[in-house]
């Protein structure tokens, strides 16, 4: 009899947070309204670099990723307001749990509820509505040659991103934060995992282009710029990149 009661106990409180998680993400690409997307800083490595870096980044270096938003949903015939307003957090001391690597279902589960903890354990959420919450970890270039990489969780709308402290770096690293915020309202990678370039057709940003290669922009869920058929390179900037036709309809603006 108790244990029955438990049962149940638990199962509405899966059910309740499955529920919820599903009106979180529907409503996320309604485009009613701007969707809030709170940026939040945290050093990565303890370093006294990323330190440094991060007392000097202000709201101003992540207007890129809300200028992209507004121009690519203007660009689809949506109203600006289908768009987002960037914010910045409060800097945060603790590090998020890292993702399992090559890890198996079960285990990438086990870490996306993790990560939907400790969010919750970290951060206020200001205002109605759903909201993103993207965690910057920033590394020291001279000490970190290569970064592990970076996750955007559609459940939670959470997203946490490995970025290089170097002033320059500040503009392709809203390339990657563009990327991975667009996973959390589920848009897909378009690019081949094996070898990193940009899938045709969904993964060029004009698969039109008469020659197709050298394309000019990347389509930022490839997040290259494919160059030649093995060649392509991540843009500079965020001017460099636009949202292709299947990605515009994963987020429903098409
Ligand atoms: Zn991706």
């Amino acid at each position: 009899m108790l244990k029955t009661f438990r049962v149940a106990i638990l199962l509405f409180i899966l059910v309740s947070v499955a529920l919820g998680t599903w009106r979180a993400n529907t409503r996320s690409v309604e485009w009613k309204y701007a969707l809030p997307v709170n940026i939040y800083l945290i050093n990565g490595d303890g370093s006294a670099v990323a330190a440094d870096y991060l007392r000097s980044l202000t709201i101003e270096d992540f207007k890129p990723i809300e200028t992209f938003m507004r121009d690519e949903a203007v660009r689809y015939g949506r109203a600006s307001h289908a768009s987002i307003q960037v914010r910045l957090g409060v800097k945060i001391d603790a590090q998020p749990p890292a993702p399992p690597r090559n890890g198996s279902a079960l285990e990438v589960i086990a870490w996306s509820l993790k990560m939907r903890w400790w969010t919750w354990r970290n951060t206020d959420t200001i205002g109605p509505g759903p909201q993103v919450k993207m965690f910057l970890l920033y590394f020291d270039p001279a000490q970190s040659k290569r970064l592990a990489h970076s996750t955007g969780l559609q459940k939670g709308l959470i997203g946490r991103v490995n970025v290089f402290a170097a002033d320059s770096m500040t503009r392709q690293n809203n390339v990657i934060v563009a990327h991975e915020f667009l996973h959390t309202l589920g848009a897909t990678d378009k690019y081949d995992p094996a070898t990193n370039l940009p899938l045709f057709p969904d993964g060029y940003a004009n698969p039109d282009l008469k020659p197709l290669l050298p394309q000019r922009f990347a389509e930022i869920m490839a997040g290259r710029t494919p160059l030649s058929a093995t060649e392509a390179v991540t843009p500079a900037a965020l001017e460099d990149a636009l949202i292709g036709g299947k990605t515009a309809k994963e987020i429903n603006w098409k």
